[in-house]
């Protein structure tokens, strides 16, 4: 077990994120409203995007979600422990199972999701050899995507004396993971002699959050793949998906982003509250002259005098160094991201190190800003997706990318 960090003393200058619970939660009933018949899921992967895996499907499941996805079965596997550990989601082995998902709604009978209903988790990365045994003592839910991955999960349970229900991935246009038609049909013929339990046929959307027709000819691809498998649920959306309309949402929807406070194409604009604010200490504040430089490679050439806070907070701690202010070829048409300080936005200044960086406060009143006040470095006052635009990347990067030594506040 690596040791805690930060440690408890000694922690009042370290970069922290601050989680609004409520926001996270809110953002989920946003999304669950949009439709109510469907389930609404939650993508709690690579430690829950960076936030916390634990935490965010505890508040989560206070929400009302109980379909948790996670891309690795040791993921899924701590995420159980850490919900039966929270007094979550027992019910006995595949308790809950037949009865937490209702069958297809295109075949009529849709109960709302009852509170006591089982946590599931659906692991998505596909079965690694010998991690049978993990899904069934954890009680997760393989999602087969490739013809191995269905003959490890028939072998494992045969081996174990075992039924247990599991979801497909069916490939229909991202080229990245699932079946291909034809091996889709091979195991509609195993679905269909009863040698394997689906809960779930889903697929994945590629540009959900773009103007194209892709989303479009992969709905189509889906419901072709997916009549394979009549009264089996269903499930295509993401965030982005979540926005594109009634007929995306089938039987349950897996947003994970726009949960976590990022934007997912226009129709999603407005609508998600910020979740993570993540903030860091001023260590020094001084004043350079014109003429002079900042920073490594002195790239930052300073054109008047220049008054500069220094934060601490660097791309160590995931803040990317593309967001630099300047002297970082990766963006150098682009300005560098902004800070929110003393009541106003600054920008970075010149290039981010790995545990600094520097702000230029020239234009905020003079003794507005000291040592130790926090600065803002996205949030309510600098959108998340603001910071990831400036550093030429994603929100998802920029919160899957936060360092282990930022403090998570909850
Ligand atoms: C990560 C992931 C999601 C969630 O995607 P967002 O864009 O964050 O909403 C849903 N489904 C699959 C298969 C994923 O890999």
């Amino acid at each position: 077990m690596a040791p805690a960090f930060p440690a408890p003393a000694a922690r009042d200058r370290l970069p922290r994120v601050e989680i609004d619970r409520a926001a996270l939660q809110a953002n989920w009933r946003m999304l669950a409203a949009r439709d109510p018949a469907a389930r609404t899921g939650a993508a709690v992967k690579a430690n829950g995007y960076g936030l916390g895996t634990a935490e965010v499907s505890v508040a989560l499941h206070e929400a009302g979600c109980r379909d948790f996805f996670v891309a690795w079965a040791a993921e899924g596997a701590a995420l159980r422990e850490a919900l039966d550990a929270a007094g979550l989601g027992t019910g006995g082995e595949q308790g809950g199972m037949a009865r937490g998902m209702p069958a297809t709604r295109h075949a009529g009978v849709l109960p709302a999701p009852a509170l006591d209903d089982q946590a599931r988790i659906f692991v998505l990365q596909g079965l690694e050899p010998g991690a049978v045994q993990l899904h069934l003592s954890h009680r997760l839910i393989p999602i087969l995507s490739t013809p191995d991955d269905l003959a490890v999960w028939r072998a494992g349970l045969q081996q174990a004396g075992r039924r247990a229900p599991a979801a497909l991935q069916v490939e229909t246009g991202m080229n990245r993971l699932g079946l291909d038609r034809a091996d889709a049909e091979a195991a509609a013929n195993l679905a269909r002699s009863g040698a394997l339990d689906l809960c779930l046929v889903m697929s994945h959307l590629a540009s959900g959050d773009e103007e194209s027709g892709q989303s479009a000819d992969q709905l189509a691809r889906f419901q072709e793949i997916a009549a394979l498998f009549p009264g089996v649920p269903r499930s295509i959306a993401n965030s982005a998906g979540c926005f594109l309309g009634p007929d995306y949402a089938f039987d349950l929807t897996r947003p994970g982003i726009a949960l976590y406070g990022g934007s997912c194409g226009p129709a999603s604009t407005g609508t998600v509250r910020p979740v993570a604010t993540l903030t860091a200490a001023v260590l020094q504040v001084r004043t350079a002259r014109a003429g002079e430089a900042a920073g490594y490679g002195a790239a930052a050439r300073l054109s008047r005098d220049t008054r500069i806070a220094t934060v601490g907070l660097g791309y160590a701690d995931g803040y990317p160094r593309a967001a630099s202010g300047a002297g970082v070829p990766l963006r150098a048409e682009r300005p560098g991201a902004e800070a929110f300080l003393a009541g106003q936005r600054v920008p970075v200044l010149g290039r981010i190190s790995m545990d600094m960086t520097l702000l230029d406060v020239t234009d905020v009143p003079q003794d507005a800003v000291r040592p130790g006040m926090r600065a803002e470095f996205f949030g309510p006052n600098v959108a998340l997706d603001d910071v990831a635009d400036a550093a030429g990347t994603i929100a998802y990067e920029l919160l899957t990318g936060l360092g282990r030594r930022v403090e998570r506040l909850w």
